[in-house]
């Protein structure tokens, strides 16, 4: 039976597996390894000499059957012609980011990205000399009078996943590569579900993996997205640094990947659900939601991506911190803990004016931010309505 690949629901199922052989598994196996043998030294030199190849098999931390079966359906999923797949979603940030800069560089930076993104530019990069500048995300194309003469890349995220803002994709994109800058933008809220920013003219795109793709807290990968001009600077240096992604998050990556839309259509209309009902709460000053008219960038999100994930933040119109531990320990059905994109419901307070520097937060009170599961929408929508009444 040949494949035909009509559409993201039939790509998700298809692709990624064994095409031929009678009796073979509808999965591909959990593939370990470390030594490949080759029948002949020829095979061997041969193997060696195209080692970054990504369809070559030559030693298990370059890859294997089963690791290039999933970095070609992300490709794929993602319109791009190349995936690598790494330890873990900060993995791939900071390899990209490695990658594109050398010691003199400069590096433009949103300021609300994934605060261990921050951590890392303000501590290794700069420890190498790179320099970094944080600049307002919604800047888009007015990002061009920031770029110097050595900038060498920009770091983005779309949203920002504390605050929401959307930026223009396509926009900074654009500045950077006019400026022959590399453009790098962690896409891990929307998935190739919801987004595909190589199609929207990003240069790279780091996804975690552990979030939505994995979808069931129990995984760590990460992935470095990619067309050809970038495809061997990055895999030299993953391979440099001797990463790889783990036999079983890349078995537990394939199998994520067969429900990814369906998952994301749940989070999505569940999210969508408890935020809208949230915002109507006397107790709630603003819900952030990109889906939302009033979000920062919400007409860049109507044009460039085809629905919302599962998270969101939620900012309450208190400024008592005890009244805050009171509503996150009232809460029966949110677990309480960083990441988000399993089946389980979660909050998490953020402080945004501690996570920036370029752009002022201009809000008062206290942000959760709420990642929905796959618990009953309804039974959720009760229990903040229970914890709520603390604030009162
Ligand atoms: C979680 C996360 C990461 C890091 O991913 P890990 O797999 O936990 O290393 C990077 N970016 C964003 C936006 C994330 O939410």
């Amino acid at each position: 039976m040949s494949h035909k690949k009509t559409s993201l629901a039939n790509a998700l199922s298809q692709l990624g597996r064994q095409e031929s052989g009678s009796g073979r598994s509808v999965n591909l196996p959990l593939m370990q390894g470390s030594t490949l043998l080759f029948d002949s030294l020829a095979d061997f030199e041969a193997a060696r000499d195209s080692r970054y190849r990504p369809d070559v098999l030559y030693y298990g931390r370059y890859g294997n059957p089963a690791s290039f079966q999933l970095e070609n359906m992300l490709a794929e999923l993602e319109g791009a012609e190349h995936c690598i797949s790494v330890s873990s979603g900060l993995t791939a940030v900071t390899m990209a980011l490695l990658a594109a800069t050398q010691a003199g560089s400069h590096v433009l930076v949103a300021d609300n990205v994934y605060a261990p993104t921050r951590l890392f530019c303000d501590t290794v990069l700069a420890r190498f000399g790179v320099e970094v500048t944080y600049f307002d995300p919604m800047l888009g194309a007015r990002l061009a009078g920031m770029l110097q003469s050595d900038t060498a890349a920009v770091m983005f995220e779309a949203p920002g996943t504390a605050t929401f803002e959307v930026p223009d994709i396509p926009a900074i994109a654009k500045v950077a590569r006019d400026h022959g800058a590399i453009s790098i933008l962690d896409g891990t809220w929307a998935t190739p579900v919801f987004c595909r920013p190589i199609k929207l003219g990003v240069d790279i795109v780091a996804h975690s993996g552990s979030k939505y793709i994995g979808g069931h807290s129990d995984t760590m990968i990460g992935f470095i997205v990619c067309n050809a001009a970038h495809y061997l600077s990055m895999r030299k240096m993953v391979l440099a640094f001797g990463d790889r992604a783990g036999a079983h998050d890349i078995f537990l990556s394939l199998r994520g990947l067969r429900t990814l839309e369906i998952r994301m259509k749940h989070v999505e209309a569940a999210a969508l659900k408890i935020a809208t009902w949230l915002s109507e709460q006397p107790q709630v000053k603003k819900v952030l939601h990109p889906a939302f008219p009033d979000c920062p960038g919400h007409e860049f999100w109507s044009r460039d991506f085809r629905g919302s994930s599962g998270i969101f933040s939620v900012l309450f119109d208190c400024a008592d911190k005890n009244k805050l531990h009171r509503f996150i320990d009232g809460l029966k059905m949110f677990g309480l803990g960083v990441s988000w994109g399993g089946f389980e419901s979660l909050a998490l307070p953020f402080d945004p004016a501690a996570m920036r520097t370029a752009t002022a937060w201009g809000e008062t009170g206290q942000l959760v931010r709420i990642s929905i599961g796959f618990e009953d929408t309804d039974d959720l929508i009760a229990d903040l309505a229970q914890a709520l009444k603390c604030f009162n």
